[in-house]
């Protein structure tokens, strides 16, 4: 593996994906944490009393950050930008905040990493699933035109509710899927609480998650789309609606997904491709990468969320009960890691794959 060192920032370092940026980031062989920074009330804190009895991590606040100050992410950008060789973005502010925090950023040239959903729909923002649809990286080059920018730019990860469903879908694209209906069982961590602060979900389920399901029916079409004339056209099949519903589980979002196709395939060849489904991460060795993306289990009660979510480190998407149905042509379950391929993880991957095809360079 080569010997990369970049120097990067963690924007939202508090929060419960920036704790899962802390715990990827302190022990990975390509990137240094140099700036944690978040909202000016942790500013000028240790991360540690920034964070306040937080941590909901598993282990401890890493020694390499318990001590670093915590700096200001608005007021202090111009220093984190010169002081890192990117960042990565998770937020809980307004849209049009984030959306100016991101691009303040860029234009101080500082690339973003981001798992916000501010600029998901914007038209040169590369929204990716590394293994899924990394040529539309090729969309940055007309961002930075656009931002007037040499090295800065944006670029996202798709909602983490989607990653447990389009990465099966995906493979079978060509087939002509025409329509998905899905229902999503979502852990509380994606609402950035653990059971100590949201004591309502103990016993009960949430049938509402605002905005959820309508990024869950758009976003795969984004990331099914290409690009023409400087801007990402999203792709007009499948026809998607989704439920998704919050469930009293902590991590891991599990789907339970319908699909229709204009020439229905065989089953064999659904879990064929399944199984030999690969992308660039796989190809280029990248550190996070699962080596295996989708794991189908023959067992009827598999995936299940509390067995099967640290797949590959939380890397891995779990597919199970692929079956006929007497409406759709087929259903099936899948099930990912939320707060890692959903969301850190994913936007780490999306990272490694940035720096390793030169769109993210050392100053
Ligand atoms: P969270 O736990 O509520 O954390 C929010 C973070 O934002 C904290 O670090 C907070 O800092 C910081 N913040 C709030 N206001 C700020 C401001 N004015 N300036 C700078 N920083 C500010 O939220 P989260 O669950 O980590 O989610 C963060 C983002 O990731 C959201 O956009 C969310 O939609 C997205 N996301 C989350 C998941 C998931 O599974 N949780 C998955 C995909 C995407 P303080 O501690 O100083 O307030």
């Amino acid at each position: 593996m080569e010997n990369f060192h970049y120097n990067v920032g963690i924007i939202g370092a508090t929060g419960m994906v920036g704790q899962r940026f802390v715990t990827l980031l302190a022990s990975h062989p390509w990137f240094h944490i140099k700036a944690l920074a978040a909202s000016a009330s942790s500013a000028g804190h240790t991360y540690k009393e920034a964070l306040n009895g937080r941590w909901a991590m598993e282990g401890e606040i890493p020694s390499s950050v318990k001590d670093m100050i915590v700096l200001d992410a608005t007021n202090d950008a111009k220093r984190i930008a010169q002081e890192v060789d990117f960042v990565f973005c998770a937020v809980n502010m307004k849209k049009d905040e984030i959306k100016a925090l991101e691009e303040m950023y860029a234009k101080l040239e500082c690339p973003v990493v981001s798992n916000n959903s501010a600029h998901r729909k914007t038209p040169d923002v590369p929204m990716i699933i590394p293994e899924v649809n990394s040529d539309h990286l090729r969309i940055i080059d007309a961002q930075k035109k656009r931002l007037g920018t040499k090295r800065g730019f944006i670029a996202v990860k798709s909602n983490c509710s989607l990653q447990s469903y389009v990465p099966a879908l995906a493979p079978l694209y060509d087939l002509g899927i025409t329509d998905v209906a899905c229902t999503t069982y979502q852990a509380i961590s994606g609402a950035g609480k653990t059971f100590k602060t949201f004591p309502d979900i103990v016993d009960n389920c949430i049938p509402f998650i605002s905005g959820e399901e309508e990024k869950s029916e758009e976003e795969p079409l984004k990331i099914f789309g290409h690009i023409e004339n400087d801007k990402i056209v999203n792709a007009t099949t499948p026809n998607i609606t989704a439920q998704c519903v919050r469930v009293a589980v902590s991590d891991g979002h599990l789907a339970c997904v319908f699909v229709k196709f204009k020439n229905k395939p065989s089953k064999e060849e659904i879990l064929k491709r399944w199984k030999e489904y690969k992308g660039e991460p796989q190809a280029l060795d990248l550190p996070s990468a699962p080596k295996q993306f989708l794991t189908y289990f023959s067992e009827d009660n598999r995936p299940q969320t509390k067995l099967d979510r640290m797949l590959e480190n939380g890397m891995g998407i779990s597919l199970g009960r692929l079956r006929d149905d007497k409406i759709f042509d087929y259903k099936f379950v899948g099930l990912s890691h939320n707060t890692l391929r959903g969301a850190a993880g994913g936007a780490v991957l999306l990272a490694e794959l940035l720096c390793k095809k030169g769109y993210i360079q050392n100053k």
